[in-house]
């Protein structure tokens, strides 16, 4: 492995570790993050490259420029990704495409390559949306995709909003915002990404280029039943909102394989929560993917008629949210064709094209700014744990691969 990629890793290894779990717990604006931040910051700077913390928290390190504002529009070669994770998140998710970026810029200037267009990297903020339960927010303001307004109001799970929680990093929440002219002086952005799933090692490829994120929301579903003991209710007097939650997880995973889609219950709130009561609420939040829309509605469609007929029967109101929905994404198909056309150079076979059920800052920002994907390969699919892993071969393979696309890119 490439001496600066070993020692960039070993730095960040520790930061926002679980001792317990081994997972990451790199929550936006918590002293993790913090650590993290300044891991970036010292990078930038030990590479002589201009650091810049723009409006809404996300970090950039420019070369051949100091900020945005020096930049013709569509100019700015940009890569990049994210050092926040999920709970007991793993170590790849983000912090490889970070890595990958500065390792890249190490490797190219080791071909002695002249840049002739600014190259920036970028480490967005809160890209997960662990804390604050909506993900990509450091790139959906910029993008104009979160309203400075609703930012405002979201929570984490102490009561503590994001703004307070920026100031008590030191960042002013006053500043967030759109950030138009930042994006339009990006004339490409490239994120490299640990694959989340298992079409590389299936494929046989150390590395990937995205086709489209898939379309992806959540949905709350609040089953309110009636508290009562369990000792003494019969079951023929009961009103339990338990049983029509564990029909609909089943009818959810149903649906998801008819259909060739993803749905998932990950996360729930019981009341009371006590070992020997019925609940009198069950709220739990789907998550659910498919590769077409219409896929999607009709998996969604078919899990709230199962949930409903299943309340119906055991007497417990149901009320379906949805709270998040994010369309299909296709990133930019000239870029990607480029991407390939750069890659297919190396390579005797060409390098995968391949969608995803994830989402990333790349499909945000992709509304605006034309963006493209590298995935390397995750030999186990596992992500979002801290099993998550690719070998030390394909994060070279990786990191020469962003190198090979931004010369392309950024030296013609
Ligand atoms: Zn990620």
């Amino acid at each position: 492995m490439s001496s600066s990629f070993h020692q960039m890793w070993e730095e960040l290894r520790p930061l926002g570790r679980d001792s317990s779990s081994g997972g990451y717990r790199r929550f936006a604006w918590t002293g993790a993050d913090t650590d993290c931040r300044a891991w970036f910051r010292a990078q930038a700077e030990a590479r002589g490259l201009a650091y810049e913390l723009d409006r809404n928290g996300n970090q950039w390190a420019w070369l051949g420029a100091t900020t945005y504002r020096d930049v013709a529009p569509g100019e700015a070669v940009v890569t990049g990704s994210h050092l926040d994770s999920v709970p007991d998140g793993g170590a790849f998710d983000g912090p490889l495409g970070v890595v990958s970026s500065f390792a890249a810029l190490d490797e190219l200037r080791g071909r002695g390559t002249e840049f002739t267009k600014p190259l920036a990297i970028v480490n967005f903020g809160d890209e997960e949306g662990a804390r604050f339960g909506l993900a990509c927010v450091g790139s959906r303001l910029s993008a104009g995709a979160l309203t400075t307004e609703a930012a405002h109001r979201l929570r984490d799970g102490d009561g503590v909003t994001l703004p307070q929680a920026m100031e008590r990093a030191g960042h002013d929440p006053e500043a967030i915002g759109p950030d138009p002219e930042r994006l339009a002086a990006i004339g490409a952005f490239v994120e490299l990404h640990v694959e989340q799933g298992r079409a590389l090692d299936l494929s046989g490829d150390p590395v990937g280029i995205a086709s489209a994120i898939w379309p992806h929301g959540r949905w709350r579903f609040d089953f309110r039943g009636e508290a009562n003991h369990a000792g003494t209710t019969r079951l023929e007097d009961r009103r339990d909102p338990m049983l029509s939650y564990a029909a609909t997880v089943l009818a959810a995973r149903e649906q998801a394989r008819l259909a060739g889609a993803l749905a998932t219950f990950g996360k729930i709130n019981v009341e009371p929560n006590g070992v020997n009561a019925i609940p009198s609420l069950v709220r739990g939040w789907l998550d659910a993917r498919a590769a077409g829309q219409d896929t999607l509605d009709t998996v969604i469609t078919g899990i709230e008629r199962a949930a409903a007929e299943r309340a119906a029967r055991d007497g417990v109101d149901l009320d379906v949210v949805r709270e998040s929905f994010t369309p299909v994404v296709e990133f930019q198909h000239a870029l990607r064709d480029e991407l390939g056309a750069l890659l297919g150079k190396r390579g005797e076979r060409p390098v995968p094209v391949l969608g995803t059920g994830a989402g990333h800052d790349a499909g945000i920002l992709s509304a605006t700014v034309p963006t493209a994907m590298l995935f390397v390969r995750n030999p186990t699919g596992v992500s979002h744990s801290p099993a998550e892993t690719a070998a030390e071969d394909d994060c070279v393979a990786g990191v020469t691969a962003l190198a090979d696309v931004l010369e392309g890119l950024a030296c013609r």
